[in-house]
This record gives structure tokens, C-alpha cells and sequence, in this order.
């Protein structure tokens, strides 16, 4: 087994890896900026090491810092966590050409799959299904062009292939925008992504986003874990996850989960991942695959017993699987609410003392969190501040666990979304299930 792990990240995600490496005895090393020392999984870590001021820039992005960290330390592995340097393929590569192991997949996959052109190249060659589009950098020819997006079909959509963030991408409703629309998305992909290729592809209207979780080891052992639904988003941002999701029957699941586990097989692909789709009249079309673990994994985890980061940590380590496709079964419903430090309605973040902290409890309801009373939540990073998972036999049930544990959490002194999930999770349309990624920004525009 591994036996020390630096764990590059902070907040929620970098104290479930410090759990995770606790149950395996593993010991463990946060990293963390001047304004972190406070965290939790600093405290509860075996060392620390402080890598920098609190922009991410001067610390948590810091390759060498971390390097460094882990080098004085003795640590054999990095765990990137989600977000910062995990889709960082030269990181990577630093991190291997250091002597130490990546906790995630070979530096090449994540450079494959980071650019979305590649990445959709390679998906189509191992059979996954693609939006339909150019698959090529668009050229200087408007003819050829425009004959393509009227092949297409408008609405398109003009995307940066080294696009990432819901950034570099522009939607084009008819002819006489298709030559501008090009042109200026060029220009921001290359100002922001150094990169100026960019491709069209069908704009589909109202798709949901449904991603199926993944995982390998280096022995081409691969399995899925199902799916999950993360349909309710604001620009882009999940905020509710859901595993199953809802109205995708078995031999569905069986089918787009073999052929993902063929397509991580097709590119070596080792450790967690996930393919995400656009879903739309019963089609599922390839939008990118996220090469690390993902702020919705528990949800995956609830329905299938499986404890993804300590399968990660056991292939980083050269273990085979613990699991067999056979023994995966997925039991009820799992929702997941990401609470934001955040004003409800305006959405203006709202850093500062926690001065009351309440965790839910009662059967099926777990609480990823690294809050506590009297931590103070700074005004730097993401502000997520708390998952919120409800598991049951069924997706009702799940609801209504997650509706009394959201009467039942406390978060004081800092404004947090836990209204609008309140308001969320009794909204008649996500009782049934199944709206589209448009739908929440629809309903907060009627208010
Ligand atoms: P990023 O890497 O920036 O997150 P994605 O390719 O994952 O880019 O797309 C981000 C979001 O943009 C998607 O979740 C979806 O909401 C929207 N989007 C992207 N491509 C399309 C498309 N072809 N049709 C409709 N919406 C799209």
C-alpha cells in the first residue's frame, strides 16, 4: 500500500481523501495556503506543509511548492483532488518525472481528453456516440463553412478546443452570424486558451446532462458505475446531482456503461473518470470526460457501496480492482446538494465566521463537509462549503430524506443556498424528474 499522500486540495474534498487514506493506513500530508491553516484536514493530517499566500496562483496552483512539499516530506504519492491541478497534464508529468505516483491517469490521457477535438476523435474511434459536427478546427473558408453548419443544421454552436469552464463558446441561430461568431470566438480562445482552434457542432435545445462514473486499474480491468443525472445547473454549475437518473432504464445503462468502459480500455485509461452527454430525445451524445474524481461522486457511491477514492488510491498503488461489472448493483436513489457559501437569490458570495454549524442526520443521509463552529470561510476559493447526500430504496424516499435533513441543517453567520434547495427539492417538475439544464435558470428568471 502507498504510505504517505500529499493531498494537493483543500476544503470538503481534500478531508474525504484524508478519510479514505486514514481507513487504508496511509498517512497523510496537507498542503495548504496562509489562510488554511484552519482547515480541518490540516488538523486531522499526519504533516503539513504550507505552500503559499491564499491566491491559488501562489499556492495550491504551485507546482514546484507542491513538489516540494511532497519531496521534504517523503511522500510517495499526490492526490489532486477535483478543480486546481488535476487536469493539469504537465503537472502530471512533473509529478512522475519526480519519482512520485499521480493519483489519476498517465499524463498523455489527460492531454488527449483535454482537448476537446482529440478527445472527441478518440471517443469516435472507440465508439462513443458525438454531437454532430465539424470534428475538424474550422479553416479560412466561409464556403466551406457555412456548407457545413447548413449540413449541421442551425442552431450550432462554435467551441474553443481548448476551451474549458463553459468558456470559448458561442451559439450561432442562423447564417448571418455564423461568420462573426467564428471570428471572435478565435479570438477569445486564443486570448484565454492560447489555442485559437475552434470546431461547430449542433446546439441541442433542451438536453440534459447525464455522466456515467468509471474506473480502471493499470491491468485493462474496467468497470462503470451507472450514471448520474446533474441536469440543474446555473452558468454551468451543478448544484443537485442525482444517481440513477431518471427514466434511464437498465439495458440503457448496460449499454452506454460497456461502451464507456470500451472507450476507457481503447485509451488506457486507469483510475476514476467520468464521460459526461448531453441527453436529448432519447440520445446521448458525448460532451467531454473529466479525467479525475468529481464533486458528485457520492452520489455514485451511495447507490453502489463502492468507496471511489479508496479504489483510486488502490490502483494508484498497483492493486487490481476490488470489483468485479458482476458485482456492481445499484440499490435506490441517491441525491446530492451542493451548498454554497452564497447569498439564495443573488448568488454573491459570502465568505466569514460559521458561528453555528448543524449537521443533518437520520437514516441514509450523509454530510461531506469540512465546516465547523467557528471556522471562518475565506473569501479566495469556490465556494462550496458543504455536500448534502440523501440516500433511500427509492427516488421519493431519497426526497423526502433530503427535504427533512435540509430542515434540519444549520450553517450561521455566513449566507449559504440551503433556501433555494429548500424551495428546489419540493418544486413539482423535479418531483417527476428529468428537466433539462435549462431549467433552473428558466425558473429563477420567472421570480
Ligand atoms: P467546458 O469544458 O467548458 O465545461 P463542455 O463541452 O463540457 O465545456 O460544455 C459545457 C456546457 O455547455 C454543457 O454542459 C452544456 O450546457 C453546454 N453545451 C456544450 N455543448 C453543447 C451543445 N452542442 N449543445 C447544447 N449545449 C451545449
Amino acid at each position: 500500500m502507498l504510505d504517505k499522500v500529499v493531498i494537493a486540495n483543500r476544503g470538503e474534498i481534500a478531508l474525504r481523501i484524508l478519510r479514505a487514506c486514514h481507513e487504508l493506513g496511509i498517512k497523510t500530508v496537507a498542503v495548504h495556503s496562509t489562510v488554511d491553516v484552519d482547515l480541518m484536514h490540516v488538523r486531522l493530517a499526519d504533516e503539513s506543509v504550507c505552500i503559499g499566500p491564499p491566491p491559488a496562483a501562489q499556492s495550491y496552483l504551485n507546482i514546484p511548492a507542491v513538489l516540494s512539499a511532497a519531496e521534504v516530506t517523503d511522500a510517495v504519492a499526490i492526490h489532486p483532488g477535483y478543480g486546481f491541478l488535476s487536469e493539469n497534464a504537465d503537472f502530471a508529468e512533473r509529478v512522475e518525472k519526480s519519482g512520485f505516483i499521480f493519483i489519476g491517469p498517465r499524463a498523455e490521457t489527460i492531454r488527449l481528453m483535454g482537448d476537446k477535438l482529440s478527445a472527441i476523435k478518440a471517443m469516435q474511434e472507440a465508439g462513443i456516440p458525438c454531437v454532430p459536427g465539424s470534428g475538424k478546427p474550422l479553416g479560412e473558408d466561409m464556403a466551406e463553412n457555412v456548407r457545413m453548419a447548413r449540413e449541421i443544421g442551425y442552431p450550432i454552436i462554435i467551441k474553443a478546443s481548448g476551451g474549458g469552464g463553459g468558456r470559448g463558446m458561442r451559439v450561432v441561430h442562423g447564417e448571418a452570424s455564423l461568420k462573426t461568431a467564428i471570428v471572435l470566438t478565435k479570438q477569445e480562445a486564443l486570448a484565454a486558451f492560447n489555442n485559437d482552434a475552434v470546431y461547430m457542432e449542433k446546439f441541442l435545445e433542451h438536453p440534459r446532462h447525464i455522466e456515467f462514473q468509471v474506473l480502471a486499474d493499470h491491468y485493462g480491468n474496467c468497470v462503470h458505475l451507472g450514471e448520474r443525472d446533474c441536469s440543474m445547473q446555473r452558468r454551468h454549475q451543478k448544484i443537485i446531482e442525482e444517481s440513477p437518473a431518471p427514466g434511464i432504464d437498465a439495458e440503457t445503462r448496460e449499454r452506454m456503461g460497456r461502451r464507456c468502459v470500451e472507450a476507457c480500455q481503447a485509451i488506457g485509461y486507469r483510475g476514476a473518470g467520468t464521460f459526461e452527454f448531453l441527453y436529448e430525445n432519447g440520445q446521448f451524445y458525448f460532451i467531454e470526460m473529466n479525467t479525475r474524481l468529481q464533486v458528485e461522486h457520492p452520489v455514485t457511491e451511495l447507490v453502489t457501496g463502492i468507496d471511489i477514492v479508496r479504489e483510486q488510491l488502490l490502483v494508484a498503488a498497483g492493486e487490481k480492482l476490488s470489483v468485479t461489472q458482476d458485482d456492481i448493483v445499484m440499490r435506490g436513489h441517491a441525491i446530492e446538494c451542493r451548498i454554497n457559501a452564497e447569498e439564495a437569490r443573488t448568488f454573491r458570495p459570502s465568505p466569514g465566521k460559521i458561528t453555528m454549524f448543524h449537521v443533518p442526520g437520520g437514516p441514509g443521509i450523509r454530510m461531506d463537509s469540512h465546516l465547523y463552529d467557528g471556522y471562518t470561510v475565506p473569501p479566495y476559493y469556490d465556494s462550496l462549503v458543504a455536500k448534502l447526500i440523501a440516500h433511500g430504496g427509492t427516488r421519493p424516499i431519497a426526497l423526502a430524506r433530503m427535504a427533512t435533513a435540509l430542515n434540519e441543517i444549520l450553517v450561521e453567520g455566513i449566507d449559504t443556498n440551503v433556501p433555494l434547495h429548500r424551495e428546489l427539492i419540493n418544486d413539482a417538475a423535479f418531483a417527476v424528474g428529468g428537466t433539462d439544464i435549462h431549467y433552473l435558470e428558466r425558473k429563477l428568471s420567472l421570480e
